[in-house]
């Protein structure tokens, strides 16, 4: 896999705004922020995102990514947190370094954009309930 800003960031070899550290992930600030305080969070043991990674990592980062949303919610007066991933350029993913971004979201701000949607047709949403099935 190749090396990206994020191991560089992991390994201290360039400079963050680290908000939080433990033995396996690391949260910094994102540079190009939706509002400000946004933060990413990510693993010490480099994967590339959450189709890849070992489940257990994939665990700890989301337990960090819970513990920066709280904190976050409470230390900046947001009403709300927005956490989610982007996985592979299809999802929107650029940096290839496993990463959870939490972005705190305000009442009064710009609003948060939900995605458009599809429609199924009469019958379609019980195909693919049956794809997807893992039962
Ligand atoms: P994604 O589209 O999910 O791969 O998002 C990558 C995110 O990484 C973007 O929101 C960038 O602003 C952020 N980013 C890239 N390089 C850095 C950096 N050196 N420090 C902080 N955030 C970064």
């Amino acid at each position: 896999m190749e090396e990206t800003v994020f191991d560089k960031i992991v390994r201290g070899e360039i400079p963050a705004h680290i908000i939080y550290e433990d033995d396996a992930t690391v949260a910094f600030l994102d540079m190009t922020p939706v509002h400000k305080g946004h933060t990413l969070v990510v693993p010490k043991a480099r994967c590339r995102n959450i189709l890849d990674c070992p489940s257990e990592t994939v665990g700890r980062v989301y337990q960090t990514a819970q513990k920066v949303a709280q904190h976050m919610k409470q230390a900046l007066g947001a009403d709300g947190v927005n956490v989610h991933g982007n996985n592979e350029p299809a999802a929107g993913q650029e940096v290839f370094y496993f990463h959870v971004h939490v972005i705190p979201r305000y009442e009064n701000a710009q609003p948060f954009q939900k995605p458009t949607h599809e429609v199924y047709a009469d019958g379609e949403m019980k195909a693919f309930a049956e794809k997807l099935s893992m039962k």
